[in-house]
């Protein structure tokens, strides 16, 4: 029988890192699965080994993960770096894949971790290399001090583009552009929820900082932008965007090599829902996301789900959630009463539900029109991997394959390598689009695994057992 632990956290973010500090502090044995090489998570990335003045440029928010690290290493619990979750069921049985071997192992309570990634909008000429993810960007600055060199053009929507922009500007990289591509109508419908999110921290002031900082710098950040486009040939040349000033609608050009998108953050659904965990769709942050309850706990037995993986909250409410899921194990084996486990959530349940009052001003603020939803033209490749087009799967829906699985079965978009991350959602509402129907009637893609790709070979020589 595969090997078995007690409790495996899938992920080292912020809240796996607080699962497991906590779990181990009950005496529970516990084992972090990463596929990172250090501790940390996207928003503390490299954290331990990032040089002192790349850290101070990236900033405070960036710097508080070095004490979370230590107390994590300090921990006891075990850690398992560069191991990748390929699979995981509802019996509990994850695939790791781990210095190039693929096996099985067992648990008895898993509590997934496994974060968020960026919201894929398909856009013209999305694909051309020179194109990227801000996140990813940040991703190379933070681990590798990358950057790029003959300056860059950050488009999108959300807090992100704010932060890479200000952080490039302390790194020295020239900031093209920021274009937001949020409508201007957000900001009426975000205004009631503000006075909520100014009680939640320091989220909003921080925001104005990096505004006027930027504006003090010199980079120009056009609001109201629409219809983006990335043109070239075998790689990027320009960007392109429409402008709405005082009502007349402008076409623009700037010229660079690089650009960098960001529309969102979405949780990471691959392993919870090949695991058979209940998913819903949130209207607030416009994605499906695991049901939980506020400990975490799914419709499978013995499997939770918490941070950003369980819905878009930030980091400090993924910390939050990261402990009140370890409480919640240890009082399923009887380690604290079900009364302790309740004391002391007291003060992460507060601050959770204090954390989480900015998210609906963020999410109205930042909330995508369905022109960037739904890819507006038909030549868009929305596949990347099967280069399926958008017109295509129009076309699919119109011969009455009306649902994302029956286009998946049809046309092959997101049986590729990345098995759907990048086309699910963009294909879900394309369906929904032509139905003319609310995206929250479908389910997205079916996943089965691998999750992730795996040789054959590593397959062929799966360590495991009857299993
Ligand atoms: C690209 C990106 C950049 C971001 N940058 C910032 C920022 O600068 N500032 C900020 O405030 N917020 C940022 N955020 C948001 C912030 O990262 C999250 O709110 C916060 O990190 C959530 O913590 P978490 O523990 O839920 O997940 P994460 O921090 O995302 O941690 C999840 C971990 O799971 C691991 N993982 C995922 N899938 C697997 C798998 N199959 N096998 C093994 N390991 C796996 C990942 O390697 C990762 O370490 C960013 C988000 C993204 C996606």
């Amino acid at each position: 029988m595969p090997k078995t632990y007690q409790l495996v956290v899938i992920g080292a973010g912020p809240g796996g890192l607080c699962a497991a500090i906590t779990a181990a502090s009950l005496g529970l044995d516990v084992v972090v699965l990463d596929e990172q090489p250090s501790p940390g998570g996207q928003i503390y990335r490299g954290i331990s080994q990032t040089p002192d003045d790349r850290s101070a440029l990236l900033g405070a928010d960036y710097q508080r993960g070095a004490d979370l690290v230590a107390a994590f290493k300090a921990s006891g619990a075990q850690y398992w770096p560069q191991t990748t979750v390929w699979s995981l069921n509802s019996r509990r049985e994850i695939g790791i894949l781990r210095q190039g071997r693929a096996s099985i192992i067992q648990a008895e309570r898993v509590i997934v971790a496994s974060g968020a990634m960026e919201r894929p909008v398909p856009f013209l000429g999305w694909t051309l290399p020179g194109v990227m993810n801000a996140g990813a960007a940040q991703i190379l600055l933070k681990t590798a001090g990358v950057v790029p060199a003959q300056g860059t053009v950050i488009a999108g929507t959300g807090p992100l583009p704010l932060l890479v922009a200000w952080q490039y500007l302390r790194a020295g990289v020239k900031v093209k552009a920021v274009l937001e591509l949020s409508p201007g109508t957000n900001l009426w419908r975000a205004a009631p929820y503000l006075p909520g999110a100014l009680v939640a921290g320091d989220y909003i002031s921080r925001g104005l900082k990096y505004t006027l900082d930027l504006n003090k710098g010199g980079v120009p950040i056009y609001y109201g932008v629409s219809r983006l486009q990335a043109r070239g040939n075998d790689r990027i040349e320009a960007v392109e965007y429409g402008w709405d000033i005082l009502g007349s609608d402008r076409r623009e050009t700037i010229i660079t090599d690089s650009l960098l998108v960001h529309f969102g953050v979405i949780p990471r659904t691959n392993l919870t829902k090949a695991a058979g965990c209940q998913h819903i769709w949130d209207r607030g942050q416009q994605c499906w996301r695991p049901q939980v309850d506020r400990w975490g706990n799914t419709n499978v037995p013995g499997i939770a789900v918490i941070g950003d993986n369980a819905g878009i909250g930030g980091a400090r409410s993924a910390e939050h959630s990261g402990r009140l899921a370890a409480l919640e194990a240890a009082r399923s084996w009887h380690l604290i009463s079900t009364q302790q486990r309740d004391r002391q959530a007291h003060n992460d349940l507060k601050w959770l539900r204090k954390d989480l009052r900015v998210r609906p001003f963020l999410e109205a603020l930042y909330r995508l029109p369905d022109s960037l939803l739904v890819p507006p033209d038909d030549e868009i490749l929305v596949c990347r991997c099967e280069e399926i087009s958008a017109g295509q799967i129009r076309q699919a829906v119109r011969e009455e394959h009306g649902d994302p699985n029956q286009v998946k079965f049809y046309l092959r978009c997101g049986m590729g390598p990345c098995q759907g991350r990048q086309c699910a959602p963009a294909v879900a509402q394309i369906v929904a689009a032509e139905n003319k129907r609310p995206v929250a009637d479908y389910t997205t893609f079916r996943v089965r695994p691998p999750i992730r790709t795996l040789t054959i070979a590593q397959l062929a020589n799966l360590e495991s057992s009857e299993s």
